[in-house]
């Protein structure tokens, strides 16, 4: 484990944006949505790599979080809600942020974030931009239900997932069983307006989280706060976030949203500074209070151990998949210098996570037959790509950018000696395996896909 000095900062510190974004526009992990009309701002897509790669993300998510766990149970909302959900959560009122414009060069900005605002280009004799004073603006995106566009038919793009975990508080838990402390969970699409959409998929319009809503007894809040601090911390150690990297940040009393008492962000180490990818939240009652009052049904719990009715706080954990994909691809790029001055881009991606997770190669196209069977086979249990064309050392440079972990190569000798050769990302280190053991040999070190 890497202790990151100020001389030497983190490696994902010291990768460019502009390749990361580079590398994913080239081999189809992540560009902009609707390229072909000139892309939207805020909106990406992810391609074949980059789809699999926030699979992968989710499904790890999905098994620590709720598998694993006889204390939480899944579920999936809808995107679209109840309209008074968002005046109950108080998304109505408080959801904005301060906005400015330049009367000069007519560009919008956050009010909180004129650092990054630069000269203004369309004043003469002054570099500073003209800024309106500051207005607030709110985050929500709109829509219109039914045939008619009238203010009794708005309707919002839910901005986070969990208020339909509120909402659905009282059924899940009744159909699940559960009883207090227990969690629900879910992995969603969210929409928010941001003014400013930048630094790549960081900060898009469109964006998914993932989240937990851990239901407590008030008098056990603190434990559970930090409870989920160091299970989600270590979850990012699993990601290969490390100390110089990754650290907790407690949030200070007067950055604390509306409904926290508490909250802590997990911040990683982005080229573009510590940044955070990861909320965890003391929300207290606010949200079962709310939900409670706003539509007249009572969502406290009877809990017949303590003999109390009670409305249960939250502890949330909340992470962004893209974010976190994000941080994956910076810390894992790497250009390395190879014998000979030539060099090679590396993603050291964690195996559980990389898109590929072997590469069938046949030296040849003539040998491409004894080597399809072997793909086959691979195929019943691992994610594999097939690639024939050109030469092999440029072929080991394509699965290394895309952080496939092994190349499995068929030879001019595998047909004579029933051995194949096995590559690994890392250490360019070569094995031969004889190729009936070439499951099993990949299987000790892979986990199987679905
Ligand atoms: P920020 O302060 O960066 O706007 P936030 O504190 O509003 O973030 P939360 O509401 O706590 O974020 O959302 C939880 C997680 O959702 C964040 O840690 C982040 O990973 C993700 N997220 C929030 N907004 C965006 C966005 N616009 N684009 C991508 N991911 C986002």
């Amino acid at each position: 484990m890497s202790v990151e000095t100020a001389e030497a900062p983190a490696a994902s510190a010291r990768v460019r944006m502009e390749d990361i974004v580079s590398l994913c526009a080239r081999r189809g992990f992540v560009f902009q949505s609707s390229e072909i009309y000139g892309g939207i701002n805020g909106f990406w897509d992810y391609g074949p790599l980059g789809v699999e790669l926030k699979q992968n993300l989710k499904s790890l998510w999905w098994q620590r979080v709720v598998r694993a766990r006889a204390d939480v149970v899944g579920m999936d909302g809808s995107i679209i809600g109840h309209p008074r959900t968002w005046e109950a959560s108080g998304h109505v009122e408080h959801f904005s942020d301060p906005m400015v414009d330049c009367r000069a060069c007519k560009r919008r900005f956050r009010a909180d974030q004129l650092d990054d605002a630069g000269p203004c280009p369309a004043r003469e004799g002054s570099s500073e931009h003209d800024f309106t004073p500051a207005r607030s603006f709110n985050l929500m995106l709109r829509t219109f239900i039914g045939a008619s566009e009238d203010a009794a038919s708005v309707a919002y793009l839910r901005p986070e997932t969990c208020q339909a975990i509120f909402t659905d508080f009282k059924r899940v838990r009744e159909v699940s069983r559960q009883r207090i402390p227990f969690g629900i969970a879910q992995i969603g699409k969210a929409f928010r307006n941001e003014i400013n959409p930048r630094n790549f998929t960081f900060r898009s319009r469109e964006f998914e989280q993932a989240e937990l809503e851990f239901f407590v007894h008030p008098s056990e809040r603190d434990r559970w706060f930090e409870h989920w601090i160091e299970e989600r911390t270590r979850f990012h150690r699993e990601l290969g976030f490390d100390e110089g990297v990754l650290r907790v940040r407690p949030h200070a009393p007067e950055e604390l949203a509306h409904y926290a008492r508490a909250a802590s962000d997990l911040e990683f180490l982005f080229p573009f500074g510590w940044q955070e990818i990861e909320g965890i939240h003391d929300r207290g009652d606010w949200d079962l209070r709310r939900h409670s009052e706003f539509s007249g049904k009572d969502l406290s719990v009877f809990d017949d151990r303590r003999g109390e009715h009670f409305l249960p706080v939250v502890i949330e954990t909340s992470v962004g998949i893209d974010r976190t994909c994000l941080a994956l691809l910076c810390n894992a790029y790497c250009v390395e210098e190879l014998e000979g001055g030539e060099t090679r881009t590396v993603l050291r991606l964690p195996a559980a996570l990389a898109p590929v997770q072997v590469a069938v190669l046949p030296l040849s196209k003539k040998l491409a037959e004894p080597a399809r069977r072997i793909d086959s086979e691979l195929r019943r249990r691992f994610h594999v790509a097939w690639d024939e064309a050109g030469n092999i050392g440029r072929r080991y440079r394509r699965q290394d950018e895309i952080g496939t972990p092994f190349c499995v190569t068929f030879d001019f000798d595998s047909e004579g000696d029933g051995r194949v050769t096995i590559r690994e990302r890392d250490t360019m280190e070569q094995e031969r395996v004889p190729i009936e053991g070439v499951a099993s040999w990949l299987a000790e070190r892979l986990e199987p896909r679905p």
